[in-house]
């Protein structure tokens, strides 16, 4: 939508005092999403009243799944497009009148020669590689809006990395509603290791990182790639959302509790120096304590370096939307503490092995805490979720991927000096090495 509006003419403002349009694009997955969306939109519509704003527009899957809802109770929005109709702001722009705007996305996926306009950190970008999900996740509203997976051509995607790339962008985040499912769907059956290959040939892009690959049909040729491919991050970012079998079950997951450990021992076993981050629900219908405890032990087994906890979100035209075992929204709230509770520790212990050992480091510009530091992230922290490295030693330009000796860890940041060093995948550890990273699995009987 930011490339239309440049393509139409419009200058983007970052103050909404200013703007004639303003366009708040909107998520309507879980109730918290749909309450600051909703916020959102009565914010800046007083920017209607008494601002510079002349046109409201409402975008994205809140109001894809609740299009009548929020025009009748909205009448200060003069515009909704749905989650796929962002070429549409073009008409919404140059003055056409139509209020609701709202399209089918069950055909819509984006394109290499749609406009788009970076903002924030230009040197690192999502590419969406897929547009929605086959699976029926008994929690998830997602197919249901947005329709069944539409794989993008490879070809397509090679090409936006390219032009990402003449951006200077060196970071490539694919995501996607089912990462590893990407290419089942297309005509010639393509599949994500074929795709990260492909990709790794454009020049430019340096990092290349999957996200959110769900924990079946890993295939070995794409633990290879991630194993071996040198632009492709050992980088795993695998939502679990849980790890006891009848959790799983009510989850409509398609796997029980024991495929958990198995994924992450093959996965830490096949790809040295594994990074891997999960995401786990707590609260879900019928989670009971000895539910939770299973879980918790799980995760306490395996040592992720990243874990991201949400608190169930009842979603209407959902199965477990319609389960009536529900958990106390206090004991889940304990259990969500509880869980984080558990991880912090390991988190800050997985980084600690990192303390005495050389990283590459994506420096990102001064740091948010002082402008004393620069910050960063080094291959092992994705953008906006897992934590920053701090350097406090020198100068670098925001896009430049630096080597650095890691000096201290905290819970989930690293402090850093710029060393001079030929960067590159970071050597495997040394098994001799007291400090450095290891495997700290037990093995499964
Ligand atoms: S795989 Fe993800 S998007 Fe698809 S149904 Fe499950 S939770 Fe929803």
């Amino acid at each position: 939508m930011l490339g239309v509006s440049d393509q139409s003419g419009f200058k983007i403002v970052e103050d909404p005092a200013e703007a004639e349009v303003i366009v708040v694009n909107t998520c309507g997955f879980i109730g918290p999403a749909k309450e600051e969306s909703v916020d959102t939109i009565l914010e800046m519509s007083a920017h209607k009243a008494g601002g510079s704003c002349q046109k409201l527009v409402v975008a994205g899957c809140l109001s894809q799944r609740y299009p009548d809802e929020l025009s009748r109770e909205l009448p200060e929005v003069d515009h909704f497009l749905g989650s796929s109709d962002m070429l549409k702001l073009a008409s919404v722009l140059g003055g056409g009148q139509e209020r609701m705007l709202v399209g089918n996305p069950a055909r819509y996926t984006m394109r290499a020669s749609d406009p788009r306009v970076l903002t924030g950190q230009t040197h690192r970008a999502y590419m969406k590689i897929a547009e929605g999900c086959n699976r029926e996740c008994s929690f998830c509203a997602i197919p249901s809006f947005r329709g069944k997976q539409r794989s993008r051509d490879i070809t397509d995607l090679v090409r936006e990395a390219g032009i990402l790339a003449a951006a200077g962008v060196v970071e490539l985040n694919l995501i996607s509603q089912d990462t590893i499912a990407y290419g089942r769907d297309l005509p010639e059956h393509r599949s994500l290791a074929e795709l990260l290959t492909a990709l790794a040939e454009v020049d430019g892009i340096r990092w290349i990182r999957a996200h959110y690959l769900y924990p079946e049909k890993l295939t070995d040729s794409l633990i290879e790639v991630i194993a071996e491919q040198e632009k492709v991050l050992p980088y795993i970012d695998m939502p679990l959302q849980h790890a006891s079998d009848s959790m799983l079950r009510a989850m409509r997951r398609g796997h029980g509790g024991d495929r958990m450990y198995k994924v992450v021992e093959r996965l830490r076993r096949s790809i040295p120096d594994l990074v891997f981050r999960t995401t786990f629900i707590v609260g879900h219908p019928g989670e009971t304590d000895g539910d939770f405890e299973q879980l918790r032990s799980f995760v306490e087994w395996a040592e992720f370096d990243h874990v991201g906890v949400f608190l169930y979100s009842p979603e209407e035209g959902t199965p477990s939307g319609d389960m009536t075992d529900t958990v106390d929204p206090e004991v889940a709230k304990a259990r969500y503490h509880e869980l984080m509770d558990v991880q912090r520790p390991l988190s800050r212990e997985r980084l600690e092995l990192r303390v005495g050992t050389e990283l590459d480091v994506l420096v990102e510009g001064l740091s948010d805490e002082s402008d004393l530091l620069l910050q960063g992230r080094w291959w092992g922290q994705a953008p906006e979720v897992d934590g920053s490295v701090y350097l406090a030693n020198g100068t670098a330009r925001a896009g430049e991927i630096r080597r650095v000796l890691v000096t201290d860890a905290a819970d989930y940041d690293l402090m850093a000096d710029f060393i001079d060093g030929p960067v590159g995948r970071d050597a495997p550890p040394d098994a001799k090495d007291p400090r450095a990273p290891k495997v700290k699995l037990r093995t499964l009987t």
